[in-house]
């Protein structure tokens, strides 16, 4: 049985995605057990009338039970997504401008010297993460020049690599993203964001030189916040620790005083 068809298609009904698929592996497997119960019935009613000692007792086929449905909740869209993953996809796309800059001065700054990490793991190949952020730039450019054109504004996102074409892109991008969401075709667009957020985080994790966070410490206001290996955050300015949902809200708090700067900006 599909998901509600007005489900929204972020990451928001991930786990009512996941149920629902899981229910329908459980409805094929009540199918199959029942077609073995049925099977099996009559044969027992035949042993059973049959039954006389020393026969051993028939064993009565027990009945499957019928999976439940699900109930976890489903985030319904409106139009196009719900009404919490427009955030989380904003979210992301400052999270891919800030991830970028930091894996992009890695290449830049000769530190590939460094071969493995803390946790022993290999970074990647500066080659590898150019072509990683080639990609990711790539699908920014192609969204932001698409929806340009559509809207027939001037806007023309710049074809070179580098930090200043990404912040205009992603900036443009930023500034359409409510009326992009609008968009039936929004969809992929959306996605896309989420999923190379999370593919760059997971780069920049493995990433010995770029496990600083882009956030203030809320102490001393540095930005000195490296992520340790017990998934805590330090800063190595005054040594507060702050855990992954702490630094996680102050990052979403940066992104809102952000935005609300860019607003006054724009203003003004
Ligand atoms: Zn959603
Ligand atoms: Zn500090």
């Amino acid at each position: 049985m599909p998901i509600d068809p007005q489900a929204c298609p972020g990451v928001c009904n991930r786990r009512a995605r996941r149920a629902w698929e899981e229910y329908d592996q459980a409805v094929i497997a009540h199918a199959i057990a029942m077609d073995i119960y049925t099977g099996e019935y009559p044969k027992y009613r035949a042993a059973l009338a049959a039954w006389h000692p020393p026969l051993a007792w028939p064993v009565e086929p027990r009945e499957p039970a019928e999976p439940e449905q699900p109930t976890v909740q489903v985030l319904r869209a409106n139009p196009v997504w719900c009404c919490r993953c427009p955030r989380a996809i904003r979210g992301a796309l400052y999270q891919i401008n800030e991830t970028a800059a930091v894996l992009y001065a890695d290449i830049t700054g000769h530190r590939s010297a460094v071969i493995t990490g803390p946790t022993g793991r290999r970074s990647l190949d500066p080659r590898e993460l150019i072509e990683l952020l080639d990609n990711v730039y790539g699908d920014l450019v192609e969204v932001a020049g698409q929806w340009a054109e559509v809207r027939g504004h001037p806007f023309r996102p710049p074809q070179s690599r580098g930090s200043h074409a990404r912040n205009i892109t992603i900036s443009y991008l930023l500034g359409e993203l409510d009326d992009i969401l609008l968009h039936h075709a929004s969809v992929e667009f959306g996605l896309k964001v989420l999923y190379w957020e999370r593919r760059l985080l997971d780069t920049a994790k493995a990433d010995p030189a770029s496990r600083r966070s882009p956030i203030r410490c809320p102490r001393c206001r540095d930005r000195e916040l490296y992520r340790e290996d017990d998934g805590y955050f330090k800063c190595r300015s005054c040594e507060c620790l702050l855990t992954q949902e702490e630094h996680d809200r102050r990052y979403a708090d940066e992104v809102d005083e952000h935005d609300h700067e860019q607003q006054k900006a724009h203003a003004s």
